[in-house]
């Protein structure tokens, strides 16, 4: 059955993971393999069996997986940005700080206090960004001063091929703990939304 849309979930202290639309869903990979052998499932369990073989065949059938596409709205910090759209297989539109002023929200790692310096250089960063473009400056010039911690937003549609690519290097441990949030996020949303592939995909891929 398909989800309720959006499908919602707040990542560390003011990001946010959406997933806006669905194209597809497990029936989209089922339709994808089933159209190659020109077969119908022959009993109920038919089609779940099926996605379980394709996700634990080597090499594995993936173009079956690219019929089932997501629209992810994400609310990040922009060190985690600037990793996630290294992943090139997917499209991207995000937030631009030319045309938009950037609202006084930063990522502040979990026990760092408001006094810290961490705080107060952001906090000077802003001041000055604000005062930069209330002198007339252009935004796009203004905004150098901001660090890597300001969230930014963009929208990533992707499909679920590379969503698992995606999800396999960045819940890794040797991926950052920051973008790990957001795929811990997108695993179960995606348990959600496609529950039959992201189940195949975490018992043979992610082995939990
Ligand atoms: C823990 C970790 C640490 C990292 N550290 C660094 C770092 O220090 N510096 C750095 O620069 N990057 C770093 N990266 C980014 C990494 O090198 C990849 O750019 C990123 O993970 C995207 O992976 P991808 O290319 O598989 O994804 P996508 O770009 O989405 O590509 C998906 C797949 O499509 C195919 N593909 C896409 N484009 C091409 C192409 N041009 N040629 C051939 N095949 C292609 C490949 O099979 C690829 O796996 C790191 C990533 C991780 C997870």
């Amino acid at each position: 059955m398909a989800p309720e849309l959006p499908i919602c979930v707040d990542v560390l202290d003011r990001g946010h993971l959406h997933l806006e639309d669905l194209l597809g869903g497990d029936g989209a990979v089922v339709r994808g393999a089933r159209i190659c052998y020109q077969s119908t499932a022959k009993s109920d369990d038919a089609d779940a069996r099926l996605i379980r073989r394709l996700m634990q065949s080597s090499p594995r059938h993936n173009t079956v997986f690219e019929h089932a596409v997501f629209r992810w709205g994400v609310k990040c910090p922009i060190f985690v940005a600037r990793q996630w759209m290294r992943h090139r297989i997917g499209s991207y539109n995000e937030k631009s700080l030319r045309y938009c002023v950037a609202d006084r929200e930063y990522y502040v790692p979990a026990g760092v206090e408001a006094d810290s310096p961490y705080v107060q250089h952001m906090e000077r960063s802003f001041d000055v960004y604000e005062e930069l473009v209330s002198q007339g400056w252009k935004r796009e010039q203004a905004r150098a001063v901001l660090g890597s911690a300001v969230y930014t937003e963009f929208i990533w549609t992707v499909n679920a091929w590379s969503l698992m690519n995606w999800l396999e290097k960045r819940l890794d441990p040797h991926a950052q703990w920051e973008h790990r949030q957001y795929a811990e996020a997108a695993l179960g949303i995606y348990r959600q939304a496609m529950p039959v592939t992201a189940a195949a995909f975490a018992e043979a891929v992610l082995k939990r």
